[in-house]
């Protein structure tokens, strides 16, 4: 068993109830394990408990039971707080809410100054982040002037600046046109593979979950799938059930097989998806 980055451990969690709303749990006794270096999609649709979770995952939320390890830290201990913080960083949906500065490289450089990193090292941590997500050439520009996919990835440029083991993402394309969208995959991909950083990726785009590593689906606040992609989107009529999609090829299949046809189900992609029908002749 490799080590975990992260560790949920029958992690229920309530907001404070609303006046004259009934009190209910928004996460309610997930667990489960990110690996150290993992590619993690956490599927699910809205008001399932996704962004709840995320935000336990670098101690933005407390559990009100159970317990998150990051890294080996407890959340709830306060003391590891800055520690957790800096090893396991964020990226929402919103990349306008999340650039401060007024120049892109400043803006960078924000999460690094603030963890009281020396000024040389902070230059040399904002040049290799910008240079990291293709975004060097911009570092004189002013982030508002920049499109949403470029908005987005200097935000990751600032979390990466931070040196951070893992980084969790919460719907970071959603407010993407389709090249920004892209753009920002591919950035996570790199991330992952060429830096080694641990990535939980909460999106809805099934294209995207395709990529993962591993996937949990979560549903009223409980983890309901979990398994590698094409497993996980096996379970086409689940899925469905509650109201998600499976990539179209995978569906293609599986409506196949229901209509009579023998064909694998197992398929996640267009060239799978050839490979398979031309075995049936
Ligand atoms: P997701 O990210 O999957 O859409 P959330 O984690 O945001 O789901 O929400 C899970 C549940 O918690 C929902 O029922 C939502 O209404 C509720 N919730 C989320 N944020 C708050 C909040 N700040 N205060 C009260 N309830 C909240
Ligand atoms: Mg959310």
């Amino acid at each position: 068993m490799k080590e975990a980055m992260v560790k949920c451990e029958n992690v229920s969690f309530k907001y404070r109830a609303v006046e004259g709303e009934e009190e209910k749990y928004a996460v309610n006794g997930v667990s489960f394990e990110v690996e150290k270096g993992e590619f993690l999609v956490v599927l699910g649709h809205n008001g399932s408990g996704k962004s709840t979770i995320a935000k336990h995952m670098n101690a933005l939320l407390i559990p009100s039971d159970g317990t998150v390890i990051v890294d080996g830290l407890d959340t709830k201990d306060q003391k590891n707080l800055w520690e957790i913080r800096s090893r396991a960083g964020m990226v929402f949906q919103n990349p306008d809410n999340q650039l401060v500065a007024t120049i892109v490289e400043e803006d960078v450089a924000f999460g690094p100054e603030n963890l009281g990193v020396e000024p040389e090292e902070i230059r040399k941590r904002v040049d290799e982040s910008l240079k990291k997500v293709g975004m060097y050439e911009y570092r004189r520009h002013a982030p508002h002037l920049l499109s949403g996919g470029q908005k987005q990835r200097i935000a990751i440029a600032g979390i990466l600046a931070m040196k951070p083991k893992c980084i969790i993402f919460d719907e970071p394309t959603a407010m993407l046109d389709p090249s920004g969208r892209r753009e920002v995959l591919k950035n996570i991909k790199e991330i992952n593979e060429m830096y080694g950083i641990t990535i939980v990726l909460i999106t809805h785009y099934m294209d995207e979950a395709a990529q993962a590593d591993r996937v949990i689906v979560m549903d009223e606040g409980k983890v309901i799938l979990e398994g590698k992609p094409r497993e996980v989107f096996s379970n086409v009529k689940e899925m469905k059930e509650i109201g998600l999609d499976v990539p179209q090829v995978t569906e293609l299949c599986y409506e196949l097989k229901n209509s009579g046809i023998n064909i694998d189900t197992n398929i996640l992609n267009v060239d799978e998806m050839v490979d398979a029908l031309c075995q049936l002749r």
